[in-house]
């Protein structure tokens, strides 16, 4: 049926989404280069069907099985490029685990990516929600990316401006790139490199460490440390980090929430908005700790949404909507999933 090509049919996803949710692909194909996606392209058995691109499947929920193709991105590989601009160029294909990726450049020396260590996934799915933590983001030492068209069978260059970064939000989660497919990211790391310690908690961290000038490295694992306290391992614990994106207010309704609930977490952007923290606003309502069915809140950190054992897709979106829905009468904010449904 698919001559050419190693696709599996029907083909068990449980272990290759961190939720641990138990899909199945109609089919399936481990993809490292653009000739494979060519290949799918002009299969006329294949043509007609959905496609799922899929990294490492940690900000993904299955809430059924996927009646299409999984493309799998499995290209490895990584590179130094050379100096531009007083940067150093790094090229990591997309199937690359990210954290191995980060630390590769925190071994040899290279600042940059310190505050993104031991985030789960692939380099080639950083860019989709512009990848971000402790106050850095993807962006902030993107250079370029490599993509391929599925709709148009041209592979392409992109740079910043053409992904347009926002906040967990790029061109591919858009109609315009929804064709795309990443299959490898170049970044520009500073060769003047300073640390970047504006969030408070990695800032106080360093400094209870005593690192007074901290290389790169001491900052990825300072930022590693914090993680490991805070977050549940998806390897004991099924879970897709953050569920919910921290809902950004006007200045005004945050003033208004602000004289109901004086001790609300809120964070001042530079358009005058306001952007609230939605693991507080969840905590507040109860939440935490608590479960429905197999889905529950984790204890530690009431972003975290955990499967205890056996949940269905279906488990996690039942809590998510009741969170929501609790969140939504308490203070009047909607709260939006972080993770791609499926
Ligand atoms: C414990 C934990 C902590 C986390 N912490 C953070 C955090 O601090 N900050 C943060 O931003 N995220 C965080 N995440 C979410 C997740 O790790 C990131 O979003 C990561 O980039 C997802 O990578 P992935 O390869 O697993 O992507 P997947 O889950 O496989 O895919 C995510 C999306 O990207 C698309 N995609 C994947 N690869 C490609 C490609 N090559 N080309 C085109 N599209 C592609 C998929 O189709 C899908 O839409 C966390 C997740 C977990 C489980």
């Amino acid at each position: 049926m698919h001559p050419r090509l190693p696709i599996l049919d029907d083909y068990p996803l449980a272990s290759l989404n961190t939720f641990r949710i138990p899909a199945r692909a109609r089919h399936y194909l481990r993809v490292s280069n653009a000739a494979e996606l060519d290949a799918v392209r002009g299969n006329p058995a294949l043509s007609g069907l959905p496609r799922l691109v899929l990294g490492g499947g940690s900000n993904m929920l299955f809430t059924r099985d996927f009646d299409g193709i999984v493309l799998h991105m499995t290209g490895l590989g990584k590179e130094v490029l050379g100096e531009q601009d007083g940067k150093l160029l790094v090229r990591a294909q997309a199937g690359e685990n990210w954290h191995a990726f980060v630390q590769w450049t925190l071994a040899q020396g290279f600042g940059g990516l310190e505050n993104l260590s031991l985030i789960p996934g692939t380099v080639g799915a950083a860019p989709i929600q512009n990848v971000g933590a402790y106050g850095t983001e993807t962006r902030d030492t993107f250079h370029s990316l490599t993509a391929y068209d599925l709709a148009s069978g041209e592979t392409r260059t992109l740079d910043a401006a053409a992904c347009r970064f926002g906040y967990r939000d790029s061109i591919f989660k858009h109609a315009q790139g929804s064709t795309l497919v990443v299959l490898d990211v170049t970044f520009a790391l500073p060769l003047d490199w300073t640390p970047n310690l504006r969030y408070a908690e990695l800032a106080n961290a360093v400094e209870a460490a005593g690192l007074t000038s901290p290389t790169p490295r001491e900052i990825g694992q300072t930022v590693e440390a914090i993680r490991r306290r805070k977050l549940p391992d998806p390897a004991e614990i099924g879970n897709a980090g953050s569920f919910f994106k921290n809902p950004v207010v006007s200045g005004e309704q945050c003033a208004q929430l602000l004289a109901q609930y004086p001790a609300l977490v809120h964070h001042a952007q530079p358009d005058g908005s306001e952007k609230l923290a939605a693991g507080w606003l969840i905590d507040q309502c109860g939440w935490k700790g608590k479960a429905l069915g197999a889905a529950g809140v984790y204890p530690k950190q009431a972003l975290v949404l955990v499967n205890l054992g056996d949940a269905t897709g279906q488990d996690v979106v039942r809590l998510a909507r009741a969170i929501q829905a609790d969140v939504a009468a308490r203070y009047g904010v909607a709260l939006e999933p972080e993770p791609v449904f499926i």
